[in-house]
């Protein structure tokens, strides 16, 4: 029993994997991004204690969490069916779509992800954007298995990018228009997949997911959201 957490609730440990810029990121050695805004404002507003962060590498989130390390997974996750199998969902905070990312005036502009056939790609281990690689160009015979580099983080394949070392990263649409703005690389195109960015949780955590589904209604309410949104995405 923690005393300080009141009832229902408790400290708890969240989780996330900077290089996600404006999501997560580390900004003259601190820990920021509109997660890092958003989660705290949602424990804000529950029983529940958030007493840190650690930043790990976006493939070993999940490990953590189910190990106990962590509590919360915050790490611009989309809900996936795959996913649901290992660990519960808050509510969705956050719709995205994917983006192919080529080096600033790069002569290569593909339109489509056909365009991408026998190119060098790279995208983020254990991603949505990497699952993209393999079904939609590895699956489907465009490119081989080894065209495709699995980075640890999207800033190590941006770095790539703009050292021509390959020819296009797969990524999150909001992501991808943050490195086109900060770094020499560009958003060739953008691709529908309604991913929708929640929370996760341990499967046998019911009271945490209903708590931070309920934070972040409580949040949405509180124009809390909006302000977080403003700061970290300027609109
Ligand atoms: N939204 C993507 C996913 O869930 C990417 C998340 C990330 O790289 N932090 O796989």
């Amino acid at each position: 029993g923690n005393e300080t957490a009141g009832e229902g609730g408790r400290e708890i440990v969240a989780g996330t994997a900077s290089g996600f810029p404006p999501f997560e990121m580390v900004q003259e050695g601190e820990l920021v991004g509109f997660d890092i805004d958003l989660l705290e404002a949602v424990v804000d507003e529950t029983e529940y204690e958030l007493t840190g962060w650690e930043d790990l590498e976006f493939d070993s989130l999940q490990p953590a969490l189910q190990n106990g390390n962590i509590d919360v997974i915050a790490a611009a996750m989309t809900i996936t069916e795959e996913r649901q199998e290992s660990v519960a969902f808050s509510d969705p905070y956050y719709s995205a779509d994917q983006s192919v990312l080529v080096a600033e005036d790069a002569e290569f502009q593909p339109e489509e992800l056909a365009d991408l056939e026998d190119r060098e790609i790279g995208a983020q281990s254990g991603t949505t954007g990497e699952t993209v690689v393999n079904e939609d160009l590895i699956d489907e015979g465009l490119i081989g298995d080894d065209q495709y580099t699995s980075f640890d983080n999207y800033v190590l394949a941006v770095e790539d990018l703009e050292r021509g070392l390959i020819d296009a990263v797969v990524l999150d649409e909001p992501v991808g228009e943050t490195f086109q703005a900060d770094r020499a690389v560009e958003v060739a195109f953008v691709f529908e997949t309604g991913e929708e960015y929640a929370f996760a949780v341990r499967q046998d955590d019911g009271d945490l997911q209903t708590a931070l589904s309920d934070g972040i209604a409580a949040v949405e309410e509180a124009s809390d959201l909006e302000e977080i949104t403003r700061e970290w995405f300027g609109e």
